[in-house]
């Protein structure tokens, strides 16, 4: 929350969306002593990441060089990896829809209106879908400026260093890629898609990607095969325990199709349901059943966990999570 006082950190974000303006939280944090509380970033933060943004950390990956010549280096790779952004050889699946989201944008601003981290923050300006881009144009146009591809874009007034970069890396991930703002934009233009090539740059050319992404994600995935971890024999375990969790709850035995030949439908979840809300896979057989449908779940691996954590982050993962399947 980059524009909240520092005299009002620590207070309820009911009495915070009052003051801001905010976007009040959605169930079950609307409602009183429920908010999670606001907690102002620590000093300590500064040494160990590129907190220059707005003080706080969400990508802890970006951890600062210990030497000017390793920040230098960064600088050296980040730039590299922008030249093979907009390559055709290096680059291909995305480079049109790249050049149209980087060439064309009016500066409208309609795109803002849909985006809901901005309005959720108070409208704060580092939230705006075309900040991370326009931060991103400076950077192409100031590298590239000598001619070639980008050289007639206007701009480039910034100062390439390595707090630059690195706060690129942070905005990269203060966007959840959910494409709302593509969906406004009266050009078709696609700051989701502008923020996913920022991390792919970070993560395929400079090694930096979330955590909770590549670790537990795409790596958890390429050693287990599943992106929750889940084998076959766990994920018929789960089944088993659905069935027992719906009769205790409903008095009703139901019998769960898997690997149903023949089914009319195939019913593939979200990996993470059976692990985070079995409720869901739960009410989707009931509701199944009870309308009498041909239906079944499937127990090969790319029926109960179709996740690929690279399409977030990083083409060659996502290449790998495609293959390990
Ligand atoms: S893709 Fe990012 S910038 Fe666009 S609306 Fe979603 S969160 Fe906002
Ligand atoms: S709505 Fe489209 S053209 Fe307008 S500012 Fe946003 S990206 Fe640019």
């Amino acid at each position: 929350m980059a524009n909240i006082r520092p005299q009002d950190m620590g207070k309820p974000s009911e009495q915070l969306c009052k003051i801001e303006n905010l976007m009040p939280l959605p169930a079950p944090y609307d409602k009183p002593g429920m908010e999670p509380d606001f907690s102002t970033p620590k000093d300590a933060w500064k040494d160990t990441y590129c907190t220059s943004l707005d003080g706080f950390v969400g990508n802890e990956t970006l951890v600062r060089p210990k030497t000017k010549e390793e920040e230098e280096a960064m600088v050296k790779q980040f730039l590299t990896g922008l030249e093979r952004l907009f390559s055709d050889e290096t680059n291909r699946n995305y480079l049109q829809p790249l050049m149209l989201s980087f060439e064309y944008c009016a500066k409208c601003n309609t795109c803002s209106e849909a985006c809901h981290v901005f309005k959720a923050s108070g409208e704060a300006e580092i939230y705006r879908p075309i900040f991370r881009s326009e931060v991103m144009r400076k950077i192409a146009k100031k590298h590239f400026g000598g001619g070639g591809l980008l050289s007639k874009f206007a701009g480039g007034d910034i100062d390439i260093n390595f707090e630059t970069i690195f706060r690129l890396g942070e905005l990269a991930y203060r966007c959840n890629l959910c494409r709302r703002c593509a969906q406004t934009c009266p050009l078709g233009l696609d700051n989701g898609l502008l923020a996913r090539e920022l991390r792919k740059v970070f993560s395929m050319e400079m090694g930096i990607a979330p955590k909770p992404l590549h670790e537990k994600g795409s790596m958890l995935q390429l050693k287990t095969g599943s992106s929750t971890g889940i084998t076959r024999e766990a994920f018929l375990d789960m089944i088993e325990f659905l069935e027992e969790d719906i009769y205790e709850r409903t008095g009703k035995q139901y019998k769960i199709p898997v690997d149903k030949k023949g089914a009319d439908i195939l019913l593939t979840h979200n990996a993470g349901e059976y692990m985070a809300w079995p409720e869901n896979p739960a009410a989707f057989a009931i509701i199944f059943e009870e309308a009498g449908l041909d239906w079944t779940l499937s127990s090969e691996l790319l029926g109960y966990d179709n996740v690929n954590y690279g399409l977030f982050y990083d083409d060659a993962q996502s290449r790998k999570s495609v293959l390990v399947k």
